[in-house]
């Protein structure tokens, strides 16, 4: 009889869960993944722009300007090989009054130290000769960015995992953790059919509920829980034919990328998120934020008609810094953080953590010492 019941436990069936737990069953592991809901991809993964980001702007030496980088390249090839659609359309970002221009540098600077690949400046004429509708001073291209579909994505892992003799469970709520003395984790799943496991490891992935989660885990220091915060954005959609072809993105705003056009895979125009410091998790669009929204669009879309915007959908980034402090990197935390072996539990896997995921599964498998 095997000494644990899996190799290892991964909590959520978000893309990063499913992208762990990949990962782990890549190099040989009886991987379960415990979902709380009734379908996977349903927390945080299923409200998002569904970029992929080129990996531009995040801070030298930082886990999101690596594992940015790195998940985009494997991203794009995952998808090949799965026949997930993805649009490579590429990304403008722009800038609107001649005083910002010197952003665009910085941002440049900062691309370039992160390995991004194919970036230019564009003058005004070339960005303008690329999308005919846009207004902007100066430009810069990210050849390398895109939008996917995640779902697929998600599905992907998910038939990858199972294939290697992995099991996605499904209304399964992680309740608890206990260290076993010799190694390893005894879990509780609630649920209609609760139950409990052994695993020898044990990963986090619960998104929004990453705090609650390290909490129900026996000897994790509080201390070393990190504060959530909810970064709530909202998308509005446009009525009308997509005016870009590229993504555009003026400079980021503090704590977030900001609201940014993109052309899903359906070819319609989405515009969002914004960002607003919220204590519920209320998934409402405010209508009234319209006029607010078109003010800003209009700043790199001129032509945008009056009352073409609708309220289309909101998504809830799990923060770790509120409105006024600095926005901090993910959390990835191992055994030399909170001192117990065979756990990695993250936190703070906002954006670009789409991206980053199947990345962010290597580090988590590097971090277990596989
Ligand atoms: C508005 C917005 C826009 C974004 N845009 C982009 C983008 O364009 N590109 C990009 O790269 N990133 C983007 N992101 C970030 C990206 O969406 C997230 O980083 C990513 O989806 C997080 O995935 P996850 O698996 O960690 O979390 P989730 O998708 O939330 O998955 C966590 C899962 O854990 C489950 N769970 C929670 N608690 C328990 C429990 N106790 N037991 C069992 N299961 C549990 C949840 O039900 C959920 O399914 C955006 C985020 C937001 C909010």
């Amino acid at each position: 009889m095997a000494e644990f019941d899996f190799d290892a436990v991964v909590v959520g069936a978000g893309a990063v869960g499913l992208a762990c737990a990949y990962a782990l069953s890549q190099r040989g592991l009886s991987v379960a993944v415990f979902e709380q809901e009734k379908a996977i991809g349903q927390g945080v993964s299923s409200r998002n722009s569904e970029v992929i980001h080129g990996g531009l702007y995040y801070p030298t030496g930082s886990l999101k300007a690596r594992l940015c980088v790195a998940g985009r390249r494997a991203l794009y090839a995952f998808l090949d090989a799965h026949h997930v659609d993805y649009d490579r359309c590429g990304k403008l970002v722009v800038v609107t009054t001649e005083a910002e221009l010197a952003r665009l540098d910085a941002i440049l600077e900062q691309a370039l130290t992160n390995g991004v690949e194919g970036m230019a400046r564009l003058s005004k004429a070339e960005a303008q000769a690329l999308e005919p509708e846009l207004q902007c001073e100066g430009a810069l291209i990210s050849p390398n960015s895109g939008v996917f579909d995640s779902h697929g994505y998600m599905l992907a892992l998910q038939g990858e995992i199972e294939a290697a003799g992995g099991a996605v469970v499904l209304s399964t709520p992680f309740e608890g953790a206990q260290p076993l003395a010799g190694g390893g984790f005894r879990v509780r799943a609630g649920g209609e059919e609760p139950a409990e496991l052994s695993c020898r490891r044990l990963v986090t992935a619960p998104g929004l509920s990453a705090q609650a989660v390290a909490a129900r885990i026996e000897g994790f220091p509080a201390g070393e829980i990190p504060k959530g915060h909810y970064g709530k954005g909202m998308y509005f959609r446009l009525v009308g034919k997509a005016p870009f072809a590229r993504l555009i993105y003026p400079p980021p705003i503090h704590g977030a990328l900001g609201t940014h056009y993109r052309r899903d895979l359906g070819g319609q125009a989405v515009f969002g998120p914004d960002l607003t410091f919220v204590d519920e998790l209320d998934y409402s669009v405010d209508p009234a934020a319209a006029p607010a929204f078109a003010a800003y669009i209009s700043k790199f879309w001129p032509g945008l008609p009056d009352g073409a915007l609708t309220p289309d959908y909101a998504g809830i980034r799990p923060k770790l810094h509120g409105p006024d402090e600095p926005q901090p990197d993910f959390r990835i935390d191992g055994a030399d953080r909170h001192g117990l072996e065979g756990l990695v539990a993250l936190f703070g896997i906002e954006s670009p953590g789409l991206t980053s995921s199947l990345a962010i599964g290597e580090e988590v498998a590097a971090r277990l010492g596989l």
